[in-house]
């Protein structure tokens, strides 16, 4: 059976993937050289080094450094329109057909920008990619961990505009060791009461209580990430009872080192045991990885069968906060896609 060719002609969802994390290596390199902006390199082999991990990284610090870069260009309207839709473009060769993008908009106000022309610029590319290159796509917005509760509160009244209208959810990222979800709660109770949906990183870097917390507290739908379920086996339970979907992001995870290799990542492990598993690719660039690689190496180093590709694809259009109607699309698609298979 030839995986890859499938791979390649089913259509896809994406539901976790850092804007910041997914940016063109070549793209900095132009915007920094046209703005002044300092970098170590024009030169985009040695560039890479600076943007991509290549599986060399101690820690989840070490990987987080690989933003700082493309957090500097991503400073106005017109960079974020860019790098939004050159996002798309790149995800429509993998045939991905729905992405939800996130980005804390907070980190791209350093020059003057607010929140609101973040969005607003990220939201013109998103209806002109759907367009473009056929990616239906929706924004959550990240609240970032070491940030104030009061920060989280600013971000969640601030996307309220823009929700239903390319905004779909909010997400709480950054610094899972020193900072429990808990100290959001009063911001996440707030993004509920005005109807966001919201999924949180919640077990990426070892702490699995986190994932109920996040859950119970803050009210998230999906769990970014929740490798270490496996830790505690009433937290297996838990999200297998409620079907709560984990959004599994594998490259990433061994690059944090949350994870040793490819075949030692529990995702097969829970697919089998009845939870709910999507596949994504966290950070495209950072991990150096495109959704088509992430099924691959399921397919290669955890045994993945066609069943279980079409199953984790599946779960991931039921498990996206698509509208009924985009969903209604992305079904269409995928049995049609099925059909030739
Ligand atoms: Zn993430």
């Amino acid at each position: 059976m030839d995986y890859n060719k499938i791979i390649k002609n089913l259509p896809k969802v994406d539901l976790h993937c850092h804007l910041d994390g997914s940016l063109r290596p070549q793209t900095i390199i132009d915007i920094a050289v046209k703005e002044n902006i300092d970098i170590p390199t024009k030169e985009l082999k040695e560039f890479e080094k600076y943007v991509k991990v290549f599986g060399e990284c101690d820690s989840l610090k070490d990987y987080l450094d690989k933003f700082e870069l493309p957090i500097k260009v991503m400073q106005n309207k017109k960079n974020i329109y860019r790098i939004t839709s050159e996002l798309l473009e790149d995800v429509s060769k993998d045939n991905v057909k729905y992405i939800e993008i996130r980005f804390a908009p907070f980190n791209h106000i350093q020059k003057g920008l607010k929140a609101e022309d973040v969005i607003e610029a990220a939201i013109e590319a998103m209806k002109d990619g759907r367009k473009k290159y056929g990616v239906m796509s929706n924004l959550i917005l990240c609240a970032m961990r070491h940030e104030s509760v009061e920060s989280s509160k600013r971000l969640v009244e601030i996307g309220k505009k823009y929700l239903g209208k390319g905004v779909a959810a909010v997400d709480l990222a950054g610094n899972e060791h020193d900072f429990p979800p808990e100290i959001h709660k009063e911001a996440f109770d707030l993004a509920q009461k005005y109807g966001f949906h919201c999924t949180i990183h919640a077990g990426e870097t070892g702490i699995e209580q986190n994932i109920i917390k996040s859950i119970e507290m803050l009210h998230a739908e999906r769990i970014g990430h929740g490798v270490y379920a496996f830790k505690d086996e009433k937290v297996v339970k838990y999200l297998k009872d409620r079907q709560i979907p984990l959004e599994m992001c594998i490259t990433s995870n061994i690059d944090t080192k949350a994870v040793k290799d490819y075949e030692f990542h529990p995702i097969k492990k829970y697919l089998d045991e009845g939870l709910v598993v999507t596949v994504n690719t966290d950070n495209m660039t950072v991990s150096n990885v495109s959704l088509n690689d992430e099924f691959n190496h399921l397919v290669k180093e955890q045994n993945f069968t066609l069943e279980d590709i079409k199953k984790v694809v599946k779960n991931g259009i039921e498990a996206s906060f698509a509208s009924e109607d985009d969903k209604d699309i992305l079904r269409k698609q995928y049995e049609k896609a099925l059909e030739i298979l």
